[in-house]
């Protein structure tokens, strides 16, 4: 998986490393080459394009760590912009919804639709000790409804009994039916695919959709197929909406276009990779973990990252010392935001208030993906424009948009609550001896 791709990649950063410093124009060339790279890997052009554009504006407002080398750094940034574009978080399959929870496949015939039933069957069976039923609702292929039950068979995870002449509407009532009555926590839909997306085949799935009511949809597609895995995501999404992707046949030797595009282009997260044929060979899709396979340098991020937080402590007795002089930039807001983050963002932050446990609903309203954009907004900005945010105008804040994946609003809405923030600092460093000297000696 990736291994193309991953050597062209540690070769071009590999000579990042070598240098002592780097010019504007080192880093142009590199990504220069990292473009191609990708775009050999049948990674989408709009991808490729902002990925780029990204690291660039990110090097550029990075600040220098002295103990790591710039061709350290850039590697990190690099890593990083990949965990974004991979999607950032994991995203399990969610079983959060009142048993039995449908989940429905739904794909093309031949990419690995019931393998991939099965295995997920195992897994929620096997490791989550949840009561699984398997059914399939493929009534075209006339042997599919048996593969099943065999695949149901050797792994210890029952399927739906097969009743000959009904309709996939009327078998998905049935198990939903036998899920209720059997106390099964999952039921699993294996729907029928075809070898290209059809009228009647987006009508049935409406329709299944309709009576399961599945709260997870998965489009099983095979990545090989690269860029047509991607626009298949983008229609069955429009029509039948989907929760998430599995990508299967990610053991073969495919250039790993379709897992590097599906979450850009498509919005829908990868959740699952399958990587074999049989009912074990089922991976978490882990942005991380990838990235950290594309690269192959694994090492290197995790020094920038300690050397980084070597500094983050020094810092943050500084900007303590500042605030009490009442002065407040950006980059103190962005070293509080970090401190936030790592305190687990707010849930976590508010987690730790007395009383606050019991409101797990409440908290799960606070979205921490707006603290990890706030931090990327400034990331992205440089030095300069982080001291006096009175710089930033519109054109520069189209740049620092484009670098952190925002919108200018954003941009906007930060830079208020900044100021706002400033101005409290301002108030309360003039109260001598007031609330901030208190907080300074605890
Ligand atoms: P369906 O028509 O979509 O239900 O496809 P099947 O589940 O019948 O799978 C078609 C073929 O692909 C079978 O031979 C599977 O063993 C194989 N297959 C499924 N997933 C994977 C995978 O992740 N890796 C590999 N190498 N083969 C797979």
């Amino acid at each position: 998986m990736f291994e193309s791709l991953s050597e062209r990649l540690s070769g071009i950063l590999d000579k990042l490393t070598r240098r002592g410093a780097l010019t504007e124009e080192d880093v142009n060339a590199a990504m220069r080459e990292v473009r191609r790279a990708l775009l050999e890997a049948d990674v989408a052009l709009d991808v490729v394009r902002s990925f780029t554009d990204k690291v660039r504006a990110r090097a550029v407002g990075q600040e220098v760590i002295r103990s790591v080398t710039p061709g350290q750094q850039v590697i990190k940034i690099v890593h990083d912009t990949l965990v974004d574009m991979l999607g950032s978080d994991a995203r399990p399959i969610d079983l959060e919804a009142p048993a039995p929870v449908a989940i429905m496949m739904v794909g093309l015939q031949g990419s690995g639709k019931t393998t991939t039933t099965a295995k997920i069957g195992l897994r929620l069976t096997a490791r989550s000790r949840r009561k699984v039923l398997l059914a399939s609702l493929d009534t075209r292929r006339p042997a599919a409804q048996e593969q099943l039950r065999v695949l149901g068979v050797q792994n210890e995870v029952d399927t739906l009994p097969i009743v000959a002449g009904q309709s996939p509407t009327q078998i998905a009532e049935r198990a939903m039916t036998a899920g209720r009555l059997g106390g099964y926590d999952v039921v699993i839909l294996d729907t029928a695919g075809r070898i290209h997306i059809d009228e009647q085949l987006m009508l049935e799935m409406a329709e299944i959709k309709r009576v399961a009511k599945p709260h997870e949809i998965l489009l099983v597609a095979d990545a090989l197929t690269g860029q047509d895995a991607v626009n298949l995501a983008k229609s069955f999404d429009e029509r039948v909406g989907l929760t998430g992707i599995v990508l299967t046949r990610m053991d073969g030797d495919g250039r790993g276009g379709a897992a590097l595009s599906m979450r850009a282009v498509t919005g829908k997260p990868i959740k699952l990779i399958g990587v074999g044929e049989k009912a074990d060979a089922l991976e978490d899709f882990d942005p991380a973990r990838i990235a950290g396979r594309i690269l192959g340098m694994g090492d290197i991020v995790a020094l920038v990252e300690r050397a980084a937080q070597e500094i983050d402590v020094q810092k943050a007795a500084k900007a303590a010392q500042r605030m009490q002089k009442g002065l407040f930039d950006l980059d103190d807001l962005a070293e509080q935001l970090r401190q936030m983050e790592k305190m687990g963002g707010m849930k976590g932050m508010m987690a730790l208030l007395p009383g606050m446990g019991k409101m797990s609903k409440e908290l799960d309203k606070v979205d921490d993906r707006i603290v990890k954009r706030q931090i990327a907004i400034i990331s992205s900005m440089t030095s300069k424009e982080r001291r006096k945010p009175e710089l930033l105008n519109a054109s520069r804040k189209r740049r620092v948009a484009a670098g952190s994946g925002t919108r200018v609003e954003d941009i906007n809405r930060l830079l208020k609550q900044h100021r706002q923030m400033a101005d409290m600092m301002k108030m309360l460093g003039k109260k001598k001896g007031g609330m901030l000297g208190g907080l300074g000696s605890m």
